[in-house]
């Protein structure tokens, strides 16, 4: 293959930002393509009535690895986009009783103190979890994830490590942790790949791991100043961006990508690079004639992740509560309910309230709720009417009600149709990939079509802000 000197990207979410920031710091001539009004993808925020909703991604875990990909592009992260520590992590009622609290630090408090039966021991456990994975999570951060996958370098730096990731999220923390009500609460957390702790590999453990290690953060000015800062730096580098430019297909002729069309129009180009999903691009924007058998394969039984149904309330006032994660929970064996509709009156909820850790997100006082209900995940993206999704949002306002009181300014509902209409989520799956997938079904960052690279969530090193924006770089370096 010749050089390739323009290079058109499809897709302006922060792999495709990333992407194109590393390309045009190679003298690239780069022309990104996105769908939307604006570019950012899964990572924007849209301001309601003096209310910052994200129209995705909610916060920031293992900043490392943002600042990692900041420095892969030259950028400097701190400088750039400052981050807020989310302090006041996570409050969950279990089973109707008292609640567990986790802080900074990872500390653990019962309320009323009573309620566990032994708060020291409870602590112990914690710290010995977050110990017990730390080295794991140190790997993954400065060696494994920042890094184009190799085999090599995992077994060899993590042969230490690789025997801790049999079994499931519950299997741990059964052998980790002795009060049901705090295991309660750790499950919890790990419940947004959509999965019971029972079914949630082990190795998504990190997630929880980072949260009790002080490592979720919110950018200053909401998640949208994420991509808001690439973009602008994409621009200042020389790149064309074109919003409201939807890519109708990826043009290839004798096995090689040369361009794709939009708005009826062919832009020509050396190389395509595209970060919609690699299900979208391989069913939707290839001509299925041209696309290989074993990519075609990959794409149709791709295991998908879940589908969601988005709840977001911004209220006149402060509610009461002082943590950023708040939970009313079941036992851990029974985490599974908060994944699917409740048979009866709902009982259980996980939900966010941003403004405990950012309450300028609600611009003249009051706060934000949000969260993600438990949906049937058999219903098709495009099935959602608005009277099913409201009929949901209904329930869950119902049941906030009974918690705190509700002086509602603004109500935002999305079903998986928005997600798949508005942000391009292939079938509605919020994250492209199952969480529970194994590292087999991501897609090459090289395909075997020449001059056609793929980024994004469906490929390494996975769904993650900073992880997407580490695939964009990657698949940019595949790029000669
Ligand atoms: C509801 C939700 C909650 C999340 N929570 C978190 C979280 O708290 N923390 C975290 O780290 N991650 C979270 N994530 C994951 C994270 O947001 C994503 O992994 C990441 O933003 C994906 O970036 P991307 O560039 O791969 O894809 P996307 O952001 O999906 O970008 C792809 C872009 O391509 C555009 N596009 C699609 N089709 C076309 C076309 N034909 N032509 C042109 N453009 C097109 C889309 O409009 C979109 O802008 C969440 C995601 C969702 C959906």
């Amino acid at each position: 293959m010749g050089k390739a000197d323009r290079v058109v990207i499809v897709g302006g979410g922060l792999a495709g930002l990333a992407a194109g920031i590393e390309l045009l710091g190679r003298g690239k001539e780069v022309t990104l393509f996105e769908a939307g009004a604006r570019p950012g993808g899964c990572c924007t925020t849209t301001w309601m009535g003096g209310y910052g909703f994200n129209d995705g991604a909610m916060y920031v875990a293992l900043p490392e690895l943002l600042d990692a990909a900041f420095e892969q592009l030259g950028m400097d992260r701190q400088a750039l986009l400052p981050l807020r520590q989310i302090r006041s992590l996570q409050t969950s009622r279990i089973d109707d009783g008292g609640a567990v609290a986790f802080g900074a630090g990872g500390r653990v408090t019962f309320t009323p103190a009573a309620f566990g039966a032994d708060p020291t021991g409870a602590q112990v456990d914690v710290a010995r979890l977050v110990e017990r994975w730390q080295p794991l999570l140190d790997l993954l951060v400065k060696e494994v994830i920042v890094r184009p996958f190799s085999l090599a370098t995992l077994l060899r730096k993590g042969w230490r490590e690789l025997p801790k990731l049999r079994g499931t999220v519950a299997d741990e923390l059964e052998r980790m942790v002795r009060d049901p009500a705090v295991r309660s609460a750790l499950g919890a957390v790990t419940l947004y790949t959509g999965l019971a702790p029972q079914r949630t590999p082990v190795m998504q453990i990190i997630g929880l791991i980072a949260m009790l290690a002080d490592r979720f953060y919110l950018p200053e000015g909401g998640m949208g100043r994420i991509p808001d800062v690439l973009a602008s730096r994409f621009e200042s580098l020389g790149g064309k961006l074109h919003a409201n430019s939807r890519v109708q297909r990826i043009l290839v002729e004798n096995g090689r990508a040369r361009g794709v069309l939009t708005a009826g129009a062919d832009v020509k180009a050396d190389a395509v690079l595209s970060t919609v999903s690699g299900m979208g691009t391989c069913l939707h924007l290839l001509d299925p004639q041209v696309v290989p058998s074993s990519l075609r394969r990959k794409a149709r039984n791709a295991p998908l992740s879940q589908k969601a149904l988005s709840i977001q309330l911004g209220l006149r006032t402060k509610i009461d509560t002082d943590s950023h994660f708040m939970a009313r929970l079941p036992r851990m064996e029974d985490l599974d309910a908060l994944l699917r509709p409740a048979a009866g009156p709902a009982r259980w909820l996980c939900y966010a309230v941003p403004t405990v850790t950012m309450p300028e997100l609600a611009e003249h006082g009051g706060s934000i709720i949000e969260c993600y209900p438990g949906i049937d995940q058999a219903v098709a993206a495009q099935e959602w009417t608005v009277d099913r999704a409201r009929g949901i949002a209904d329930g869950v306002i119902e049941l906030l009600s009974r918690w705190h009181s509700l002086d509602i300014a603004e109500i935002r509902v999305r079903s998986p149709r928005e997600f798949q209409a508005d942000l391009g989520l292939y079938a509605g799956a919020i994250y492209g990939l199952s969480p529970a997938a194994s590292a087999m079904a991501h897609f090459p960052h090289k395909t075997s079509i020449e001059g056609l690279f793929l980024a994004g969530q469906t490929t390494y090193p996975g769904y993650g802000v900073a992880l997407a924006m580490l695939s964009g770089i990657f698949a940019a370096r595949a790029i000669q």
